[in-house]
């Protein structure tokens, strides 16, 4: 794989739209650097072959499988059809399914303890926020509910309730059952839904360790304002965040997801773990091919907030366009990226400080310096599990990293970091050989594969390997001298 010059990472939602090899192929030379599968639909087996496509189609993409999580839903409607719910109507809303599907005067929410939840005067939403229906009374067996926005409703959407007090256990009963299946099916990460504290996201990670893996990682979905009260136990024991605007957007209102994306996203920088934003980026591009003015500048605006990583959704699984989607989402993050102004990395060291986030800091000096004197290079970090990239990323260094590992897991994890370009280094051993053997292997290999060219500087650090004493060596090389000493020495 060439240099990839945009630094922010894409991540696609597979689906219908976009499940054929032939798909996948162009999502991922359009940009996409992981796949999102989502298990809030299709069946397992359908999720198995997808994986085996994926990797068939490219080795190194990143997969993410995203559980559903106790995600409340509509039931069924007459004949499967869409009805519309309009302003100021009322219609009743039952606890239990009905017989012949519901309609726009009844429709049913089929969850034990929902209709107790609810008293006069407190609100829902249905179908992404779009409907938003109060409660004017509660009856035996139901609701009686105004309309008070209004909109399409159908079988299965969403529904939030931010007002009630009814459980929301982390991982459901499906949850567990696709964990078991996913422990199997092995991706680099899993994203759980509607965590509410960080004993969920420890709950997920036993079970996982249960079912045979504690290689995959976790990141969860921040979507309820629960998570926002417990944020920091959160990132705490999470490999990364997902801001899930989808829900949170319905759960707090609009005007706060501006500022809780962005303090959320300078919380997970400051630890180096990586952050997403998603949902509704390129909406409109489902059934239209360009964007809005609006979404190029939502998605600019997260680049410049920070964000490792933007997500499609509808847009790649079920829209029109998912292939201009990526592209649209390629060419406007790489604009912002090129435009985002240069961290100063103080603001940015963590309250826990190690050696190798030191280094992360210092090669933030040495890569400003060296762009300020005009040196064409690059950083190439040498690292097992990825832990010094991302250590070097999240102060953002103005020049771009090439991550050398010698794990396939590794380098397909590292596809959700900014501005790390993985590189995973087969055919020498990376445990057994001297340090300069190593750097000498891992430039070639990064001229090799057209990530790196003999007329331009390279900052290297190495991490944390079995030197005779355990540490960090950075140091500051020339290309053309690592291939040919002799050479420049003459
Ligand atoms: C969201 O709510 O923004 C989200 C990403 O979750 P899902 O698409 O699973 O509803």
């Amino acid at each position: 794989m060439p240099f990839n010059e945009n630094p922010i990472k894409i991540i696609a939602t597979l689906g219908p739209a976009s499940d054929s090899k032939s798909v996948l192929r162009k999502l991922i030379d359009a940009g996409v650097d992981v796949f999102r599968l989502n298990f809030s639909h299709g069946t397992h087996e359908e999720k198995g072959e997808l994986v085996e496509k994926i990797r068939e189609t490219d080795n190194y993409v990143g997969i993410l499988a995203d559980i559903q999580g106790p995600k409340i839903r509509v039931g069924k409607f007459k004949d499967d059809q869409a009805y519309i719910l309009n302003v100021g109507q009322t219609v009743k809303i039952f606890e239990n399914e009905l017989e012949d599907g519901g309609d726009d005067t009844q429709f049913a929410i089929p969850l034990p303890g929902f209709l107790k939840s609810m008293k006069k005067d407190d609100y829902f939403y249905v179908n992404d926020g779009i409907i938003k229906i109060k409660v004017k009374s509660r009856e035996r067996d139901h609701l009686v509910g105004e309309i008070i926005a209004g909109g399409l409703i159908s079988n299965n959407k969403g529904v939030n309730i931010p007002s009630g007090d009814l459980e929301q256990k982390v991982p459901t009963e499906k949850d567990i059952k696709d964990l078991e299946f996913i422990a199997d099916l092995n991706p680099e990460y899993v994203a759980i839904s509607f965590v509410s504290s960080g004993d969920d996201v420890l709950t997920v990670k036993k079970l996982l360790e249960n079912y045979g893996n504690n290689e995959i990682k976790l990141i969860a979905k921040i979507e309820r304002p629960i998570a926002l009260d417990n944020f920091d136990q959160i990132l705490e024991v999470s490999d990364g965040i997902m801001i899930a605007r989808g829900d949170l957007g319905v759960e707090i209102s609009p005007d706060q997801v501006p500022i809780v994306q962005k303090q959320l996203i300078y919380k997970c920088n400051k630890e180096g773990k990586p952050v997403i934003v998603a949902t509704q980026m390129l909406e409109s591009m489902t059934n239209t091919p360009v964007p809005t003015r609006a979404e190029a500048n939502d998605i600019f605006n997260a680049v410049i907030d920070g964000t490792d990583a933007v997500m499609l959704s509808a847009e790649t699984a079920v829209g029109k366009y998912p292939i201009n989607s990526v592209e649209y989402m390629n060419k406007i993050a790489s604009t912002a990226s090129q435009n985002a102004p240069l961290r100063h990395p103080d603001d940015y060291d963590s309250d826990r400080l190690t050696h190798t986030q030191t280094l992360g800091h210092a090669i933030h000096s040495l890569a400003k310096e060296m762009e300020e004197l005009n040196f064409r290079g690059k950083i190439l970090v040498i690292t097992r599990r990825g832990y010094g990239a991302r250590m070097i990323s999240k102060f953002r260094p103005p020049l771009p990293i090439i991550a050398m590992t010698p794990f396939k897991r590794t380098a397909r994890e590292l596809h959700l970091i900014r501005g790390v370009q993985p590189i995973h280094i087969e055919n020498i051993d990376f445990f057994q050989i001297d340090a300069e053997s190593l750097i000498e292997e891992s430039v070639k290999y990064g001229v090799e594969t057209g990530n790196l060219d003999e007329n331009e500087h390279v900052i290297i650090l190495l991490v944390s390997r079995k030197f005779q004493r355990r540490g960090n060596l950075v140091g500051l090389y020339y290309v053309g001298e690592i291939l040919s000493p002799e050479e420049s020495k003459a």
